[in-house]
């Protein structure tokens, strides 16, 4: 009688694998292998040989028994559909579970028609390959023609698409990810309410892959990045001026080098356009180093005696009035001249009588008189609007020869004035200045 229950637990536990009855048969075991001790005693003082083969055979069924149990190893119907094995199950039932699976989750209602009728075969298998109804309706879903297994893609609980694309989560995490900056710690989330339900489409009645993925790759998608990354500091410049320099003299004495900053922003984009930046960190790493620029600001560098001398020439101003000087003698740009910035079609005088030695174009210096003083001094006058003298003309100090103008290679009304000295030009400033 004993041995008649063990059986029916047995089967039991191997059909059912459960907890509750693995526990039962234990404790059944333990009973029985009390009893059976005692009642073997009892044989043991008579057929000794018995008992030995009687307790051998016990031992290897309860072997047997308890490594199938411990193995999870248990009966299964293999479900044979559409001639193909497509998986095991633990009764019929699921098969049943999972056509109403299909039916429930379908597109069409002629979906229930293409499903065939499967037949079922005893096996052993291990609980752990058992499938469930949603196992099994892929199953089906793959085996039969007019059915595949798809989802649709719902935004804002309204369906906008019915799509059969296998790694459809996949692409829809690409999508979700698709802005994240490369060597950033990035999240990011759908701005809108994206989630897939999963349904059995019929006749392939599903969207195109492409429009799919065309819809899928254009979520709104709201991505935060936290960027760390050096950024270089922009030195700062410092001007010493020295009276050993004509104006316009410029020299860098110390060159300046960037700074390094090492910074982490967090940074706030939506669909990749940038929402919001803030700053985290931001550490100098190497500080910058200041440029230091020597400038001039010396109009003349002419020792007394020279000044003197330059005086002698009695020059008057070659104008009435100028709005300021624009460019001193020898400059950064090796200025040979005065240039004074004034009014278009001022008159230009004469600084000092001579002879007009040319009142012509000439190139960079437009329209330019030059005038011959004697005692190896000459006066150019450049830029001009228009002249009042000619070449070989006596001139007077003080008589205009010419009107202030923008000719030749100038940026504005000026007049370009030059003082030469045995024919190279000298710094004007003596000659028009105390
Ligand atoms: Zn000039």
């Amino acid at each position: 009688m004993q041995f008649c229950n063990l059986f029916v637990i047995i089967t039991l536990v191997v059909v059912t694998n459960c907890n509750f009855l693995r526990k039962a048969l234990t404790f059944i075991f333990n009973e029985l292998c009390e009893k059976m001790l005692s009642k073997t005693q009892n044989l043991i003082k008579n057929n000794k040989v018995l008992t030995k083969i009687v307790s051998f055979v016990l031992v290897i069924v309860l072997s047997f028994v308890i490594s199938f149990v411990s193995c999870g190893i248990t009966f299964g119907l293999k479900v044979i559909y559409n001639g193909e094995n497509i998986g095991t199950v633990s009764s019929g039932k699921v098969f049943e579970k999972a056509v109403t699976y299909i039916t429930a989750n379908t597109n069409h209602f002629k979906a229930v028609n293409a499903i065939q009728n499967a037949s079922f075969r005893l096996t052993l298998t291990v609980a752990d390959n058992l499938l469930n109804k949603e196992q099994l309706a892929e199953a089906i879903a793959e085996n039969t023609d007019e059915i595949s297994s798809a989802n649709i893609l719902y935004i804002n609980g309204k369906p906008m698409a019915y799509t059969d694309i296998k790694n459809v989560h996949e692409l829809i995490e690409e999508s979700r990810c698709r802005y994240y900056i490369d060597g950033a710690e990035n999240k990011s989330e759908f701005i809108d309410d994206v989630r897939l339900e999963k349904f059995f489409a019929y006749a392939n009645r599903v969207d195109s892959d492409v429009d799919v993925e065309n819809i899928i790759l254009n979520l709104n998608v709201k991505t935060i990045s936290k960027v760390s990354f050096e950024s270089p500091i922009a030195f700062s410049t410092k001007t010493v001026k020295t009276a050993a320099q004509y104006i316009g003299y410029s020299k860098v004495t110390t060159k300046g080098i960037q700074g390094v900053a090492a910074k982490t922003e967090l940074v706030e984009t939506v669909n990749g356009k940038e929402s919001s930046r803030e700053v985290l960190k931001n550490e100098v790493l190497v500080e910058p180093v200041t440029q230091v620029v020597l400038t001039g600001t010396a109009v003349q560098m002419a020792t007394p005696t020279e000044k003197a001398n330059a005086q002698s020439a009695g020059f008057i101003m070659p104008l009435n009035s100028y709005d300021h000087i624009s460019a001193y003698w020898g400059d950064g740009r090796n200025h040979k001249a005065i240039d004074f910035a004034g009014k278009r079609g001022q008159a230009i005088f004469a600084v000092q009588g001579g002879v007009v030695t040319c009142a012509a174009y000439r190139g960079n210096y437009g329209y330019l008189v030059e005038i011959d003083h004697g005692n190896g001094l000459k006066t150019r006058y450049a830029h001009c609007n228009a002249l009042c003298v000619k070449a070989g003309q006596i001139v007077t100090q003080g008589q205009q020869i010419a009107t202030m103008g923008n000719t030749g290679r100038s940026t504005g009304d000026h007049l370009h004035f030059e003082v030469l000295k045995n024919g190279t030009q000298v710094n004007p400033h003596p000659y028009l200045f105390k």
